[in-house]
């Protein structure tokens, strides 16, 4: 796979592009110079060339968008399981191109077991499942799963490419992106698509202040990643379509400068991600009595309490429990806020959960604007009797239980 272009008419065989190469990727072929793997793109054979005879075979502004089509998105594989990620990035990826026709396809990418996953993927409405698996690629390897992905995308010419904003897609997408000369938009909240199939890539910028929006008009694939919970994944079909394709691995491709030791896998708590209730303690609440009654509502809804970034300043929120664009990003089932005025900030972080009750002071509150149901009073006045109309409903509930 070339993506530095030589011009055998130019080039003089002079060798200094050879030499110049500080990875070692240039060597003389049996029809001039050839482009090994190790090439990093750096440009300086381009530069070093006398000859002017070098050049990116894709560089911004020359991509022919008619040769890239449909949306390719990157399985990831969390110790021998299919990242709840992928599913949320393949919902995405239907919504985007299913209208316009365009084909959803996932490269699924990993050791023993990659194709029996594949299979599990049929069943999510996706066209294309190519399967590289190879015992080299258990663990993830940051160079050889950039060649591996790298042959899918040359293989499928996507018009976009979707990973996850996990730390393994975070290390992968901004290789694929520098090897392909095109753009990456990192933690996007909210994906269109155009008629040209431009990708209008949404996210906060500047502090959250502003919803940019990002488009690589000129070069393909558009790479975009979105975090766990961003998106909503379909939902299971009883029905397996799809087809799996299983490709080659070649033995270059997992050559890897990078030796696994062994791997351990880090202690997991459950995280305020995986909670299906949240009770959110804003600045409104003010001392520890304030929390004492959150914790109540938490407890009686059998959640966990949370905080925005203001009460972690004012010292009562658990930083590892911030909601928001520096904190986590949730999709509970239901989502309480207390005193929490709704930020952008904040809000980015929360905003697609399934039901979101709001309790401010302020009937300005920017959080009445994404709530379902709205509560303007004293947050102070309005806990206690709700704590305790809970109480009593689930007393009577465990009774007409206990009796039938
Ligand atoms: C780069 C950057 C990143 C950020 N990241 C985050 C982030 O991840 N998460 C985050 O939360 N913030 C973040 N922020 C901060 C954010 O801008 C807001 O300052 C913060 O969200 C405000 O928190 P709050 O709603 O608790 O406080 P406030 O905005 O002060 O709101 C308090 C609310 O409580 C109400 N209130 C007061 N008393 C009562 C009462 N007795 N009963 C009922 N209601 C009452 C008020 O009417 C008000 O609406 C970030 C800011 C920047 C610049």
């Amino acid at each position: 796979m070339n993506f530095i272009h030589f011009d055998v008419d130019k080039c003089s065989l002079c060798h200094v592009c050879i030499e110049k190469c500080p990875f070692d990727a240039l060597h003389m072929g049996e029809k001039g110079i050839e482009v090994g793997e190790a090439c990093r793109m750096c440009g300086i054979c381009v530069k070093a060339c006398p000859e002017g005879a070098i050049r990116f075979e894709q560089k911004a502004g020359q991509a022919d968008k008619s040769q890239w089509s449909g949306i390719l998105v990157f399985a990831e594989q969390e110790q021998g399981e299919i990242h709840p990620v992928t599913l949320e990035l393949i919902g995405e990826a239907r919504r985007l191109g299913g209208p316009k026709g365009y084909e959803v396809n996932v490269a699924l990418i990993g050791g023993e077991g990659t194709a029996e996953r594949a299979e599990m993927l049929k069943r999510y409405g996706v066209d294309k499942i190519y399967a590289y698996e190879h015992e080299a690629l258990g663990s993830f390897k940051a160079d050889s799963y950039t060649k591996v992905m790298a042959d899918c995308i040359t293989r499928m010419q996507p018009s976009v490419v979707l990973v996850g904003a996990t730390a393994l897609g975070r290390s992968l997408a901004p290789r694929l992106a520098t090897r392909f000369h095109t753009g990456l938009t990192a933690d996007c909240t909210k994906l269109e698509m155009r008629e040209n199939t431009d990708l209008v890539q949404i996210r906060p910028a500047f502090g959250g202040n502003v919803m940019a929006q990002i488009l690589s008009t000129e070069s393909r694939p558009q790479f975009a990643t979105v975090r766990h919970k961003v998106m909503d994944a379909p939902e299971r079909s009883a029905v397996a379509t799809g087809e799996v394709v299983f490709c080659e691995v070649a033995e270059e491709m997992v050559s890897s400068a990078i030796k696994v030791r062994s791997v351990h896998a880090a202690e997991r708590s459950c995280g305020i991600e995986e909670e299906d209730v949240l009770v959110v303690a804003g600045r409104g609440v003010k001392d520890e009595k304030g929390m004492e009654l959150v914790k109540a509502l938490a407890d009686v809804l059998g959640g966990q309490v949370c905080c925005t970034r203001a009460l972690v300043e004012e010292g009562y929120g658990d930083p590892t429990r911030q909601i928001g664009l520096s904190g986590r990003t949730v999709k509970p089932k239901l989502i309480v806020t207390c005193g929490v005025s709704g930020s952008i900030q904040f809000a980015s972080g929360m905003k697609n959960s399934e039901c979101i009750v709001a309790i401010d002071a302020d009937p300005e509150a920017l959080i009445f604007n994404i709530a379902h149901y709205c509560i303007n009073d004293d947050l102070y006045e309005v806990i206690p009797p709700l704590v305790e109309r809970l109480k009593q409903k689930k007393e009577v509930c465990s009774h007409a239980f206990s009796l039938s």
